[in-house]
């Protein structure tokens, strides 16, 4: 099983990818959602190892269909050509199709399942055609469509189980009932569940490792625009976005606002306190923040030390003063005693700034403007709020 880092799992954030690796997922599985995102991730990260595959079974099949018509008596490759050229190499061709075309991306798995166990049937069938006609031909190629349904066809791997099942079910009957012999049926049958074993075995595995590497982009992910204190997203992470949100913005002709927070008298805090508990503190304002800005478009960060930012898409101009003093009264209201203070609470002070963006305007220019109004908040005694209107 591939360890990862100890040090990135204790780093990482309280996120449901740390929840899936921290509980496990030996039976290939994680819960709800996560789940469905995985398999979006599997489908579009396969999806060229699918069509390469495809490829080359056509290859395959086409060279077996040349090989059958020269070496197998004529009454034989007229049933075996038949079953590769209509039975088989048809739906690794709707295969390719489906893989090409983006609206059907969702189809590949259930096409790559159906495709695979017509592959295995049809094999066997070719087998089976030439046992009853009394033509003794090699069946190690069940042996190789076994291992390339778990090792190559880029099914997961419970589907690869049960498409193998299917086939190696088919494969018994058709030796059982139609080879001649009765002790090479039992090799035959004794080398294909050999095959399905190491290839199931070798197919959980790779799984696995996918899934892992999965959950490690998205800690690798988080780490690099979270912040780690407090799970808000961090300055560098504010950038990015807020650039988009303002081309959206500029595009939409939608007012942005920002909110500078500051947590007041910090520093004595700390110092009276201790730093862990000063820690604690930003966090419960983090969470308070984090709660006011919920909207898909709004952005919330920490800016900083005991600096945080919120950025606000279309806010309504004349509600804005009121959703930055419902932040300072719930920061207030968390009941925190700070002996420094004038109110002898932890309290912020929050500088707000309002444009519609249009040419000639930039972010920083509002950042510049919230953070001005943050600096009269302050100057004004602090825990207040104070609204600049570009
Ligand atoms: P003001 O009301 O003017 O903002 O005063 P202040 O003391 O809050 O401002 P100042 O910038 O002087 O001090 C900020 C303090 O925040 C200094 C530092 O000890 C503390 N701080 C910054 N980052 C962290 C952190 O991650 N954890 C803790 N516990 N404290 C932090
Ligand atoms: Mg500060
Ligand atoms: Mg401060």
């Amino acid at each position: 099983m591939l360890k990862i880092d100890a040090e990135l799992l204790r780093n990482a954030s309280q996120s449901t990818y740390r929840a899936a690796f921290e509980q496990g997922y030996r039976w290939l599985k994680f819960d709800g959602p996560l789940e469905r995102e995985f398999q979006a991730f599997y489908t579009e990260g396969h999806l060229l190892r699918v069509r390469l595959a495809a490829y080359l079974i056509l290859a395959l099949y086409a060279a077996f269909v040349v090989i059958d018509i020269t070496t197998l008596p004529p009454a034989v490759s007229y049933w075996t050509t038949k079953i590769r050229m209509f039975g088989i190499i048809p739906i690794f061709l709707v295969l390719l199709v489906v893989s090409y075309r983006r609206a059907w991306r969702r189809y590949v798995g259930r096409t790559v399942f159906i495709a695979s166990i017509t592959a295995g049937v049809g094999t066997t069938a070719v087998v089976g055609v030439a046992y009853a006609l009394g033509t003794q031909i090699p069946y190690e190629g069940m042996l190789l469509v076994t291992l390339f349904v778990y090792l190559l066809s880029c099914l997961q791997w419970r589907q690869a189980i049960a498409a193998n099942m299917i086939t190696l079910a088919v494969f018994i009957a058709v030796v059982t009932l139609y080879q001649p012999d009765p002790q090479l049926a039992m090799y035959q049958i004794i080398f294909m569940i050999a095959a399905n074993s190491i290839g199931a075995y070798g197919g959980y595995f790779l799984e696995q490792s996918v899934r892992t590497m999965f959950l490690v982009n998205k800690l690798l992910n988080e780490l690099a625009e979270l912040d780690g204190l407090t799970g808000l997203s961090n300055r560098r992470t504010l950038n990015i976005q807020l650039d988009r949100i303002w081309r959206q913005a500029v595009r939409d002709q939608q007012a942005v606002a920002i909110a500078m927070i500051d947590v007041d008298h910090f520093k004595k805090y700390n110092d009276r306190y201790g730093h862990a508990q000063g820690d604690a503190a930003l966090r419960a304002v983090a969470d308070i923040i984090a709660h006011h800005a919920r909207r898909p478009m709004d952005i919330t960060a920490r800016y900083g030390g005991e600096e945080f930012a919120v950025v606000w898409y279309h806010p309504s101009a004349t509600e804005l003063p009121r959703m930055a003093e419902i932040l300072c009264q719930a920061v207030v209201g968390l009941n925190f005693p700070h002996a420094d203070s004038d109110i002898g609470k932890v309290s912020i002070s929050v500088g707000v700034a309002l444009v519609t963006p249009s040419a000639g305007r930039s972010s920083a220019e509002l950042l510049k403007a919230a953070d001005l109004a943050l600096y009269q908040a302050k100057e004004q005694g602090r825990n207040r709020v104070v609204v600049h209107v570009l």
